[in-house]
């Protein structure tokens, strides 16, 4: 892994205008993906999480709109290039795989169809080439009888092997990049530990680096290096996964932590603790209090505010300034004002 960044995210916002006001899904989000690195984006739905992958390969639905900032992969914008230069980097150089294998897998066509045509339009392999690497694909990917399967229509494989045929089929091209977008929401849990342990056996193996969204801070800290939360369109917290599960700075990372359920703890049961009590019991499971917010016109405070049990006056007069507690950190919260050199 070099220190150089394969793909550096820069100030993006990206702004839906609704009929009920201006909603900022993504609001100056910016992280750097080095090569093979897996870098995690966390947060509750409407965090903007999935609407900042979608902005990087500018696939945003209308009414959205890329309102600033770059995409920078290999130093090239991708958010300024022309349409045909970004199809031929999605799907060949920067693959995706969704909850549901279903929205990306045609239902009429055989599988073997649809591995070979990427394979022959984005590598220029021939059908017999194509066949055979997307068969080697199916078998890395753990389908058993791939020679035989990868004749048959998605409808014929379960939930999971589908997935695996995705995952297959995503990294055939041997992208240097693959967003995962939730990839085992919709699996059972035994299921998706296969396919997580799946996609981070392949890609270290191909050295593909991955930016995969969840809301789970499990499936993060199994498989990614770094962690991203997000928070209202906003990464509030940045860091190396280990680091951020030791000590976490945000209070809001803070709650999704004490609300995963750990081996070494006994008899957890679930309750709602407010940020900061510190009475809370070795054995208890936290839920963030409340809801997160509507991020139609949101005022310039912290959008946490009335969640956290720690929120002071300035918290909801302004929006808290970026602080970088350690080398790779960033945090975004008025408890740290110091460490920018900012002040309260
Ligand atoms: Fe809580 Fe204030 Fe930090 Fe927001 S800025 S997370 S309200 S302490």
């Amino acid at each position: 892994m070099t220190d150089d960044p394969l793909l550096s995210v820069q100030d993006l916002r990206t702004w839906f205008h609704t009929d009920e006001g201006l909603l900022k899904a993504v609001d100056g989000v910016s992280f750097d993906l080095k090569r093979g690195e897996t870098l995690g984006l966390v947060g509750e739905s409407g965090s903007g999480k999935s609407v900042t992958n979608l902005s990087i390969l500018n696939l945003v639905p209308p009414p959205g709109r890329i309102a600033g900032g770059r995409v920078l992969f290999h130093g090239q914008d991708l958010l300024g290039m022309p349409g045909g230069a970004i199809r031929a980097i999605r799907g060949d150089r920067i693959a995706m795989i969704f909850q549901d294998p279903m929205t990306s897998l045609n239902p009429f066509l055989r599988i073997s169809t649809q591995m070979m045509e990427p394979l022959m339009l984005h590598q220029g392999l021939g059908r017999r080439l194509a066949k055979a690497r997307a068969i080697e694909m199916l078998q890395l990917a753990g389908i058993p009888g791939a020679e035989r399967r990868i004749e048959q229509y998605p409808h014929q494989f379960s939930g999971g092997m589908r997935q695996r045929v995705m995952i297959a089929m995503a990294l055939s091209c041997n992208p240097e990049i693959l967003i995962a977008d939730e990839p085992t929401s919709a699996l059972d849990v035994t299921i998706q530990a296969q396919i997580l342990d799946l996609i981070k056996d392949l890609t270290q193996r191909l050295g593909t680096a991955v930016i995969l969204i969840t809301h789970s801070l499990g499936v993060v800290a199994g498989i990614c290096d770094t962690l991203c939360v997000m928070y209202a369109g906003r990464i509030v917290e940045r860091g190396p996964t280990g680091e951020v599960f030791e000590s976490p700075r945000h209070p809001y990372t803070q709650g999704l932590i004490r609300s995963v359920p750990r081996l070494d703890r006994k008899n957890q049961f679930v309750s709602c603790i407010p940020e900061g009590d510190t009475e809370k019991g070795p054995e208890r499971l936290a839920s963030i209090p409340g809801q997160p917010p509507n991020v139609i016109d949101l005022p310039e405070c912290c959008p946490f505010h009335p969640r956290c049990g720690q929120a002071m006056d300035l918290c909801r007069r302004r929006y808290p300034p970026a602080t970088e507690p350690g080398e790779g950190r960033l945090v975004q919260c008025w408890l740290y004002p110091e460490e920018a050199g900012h002040e309260r």
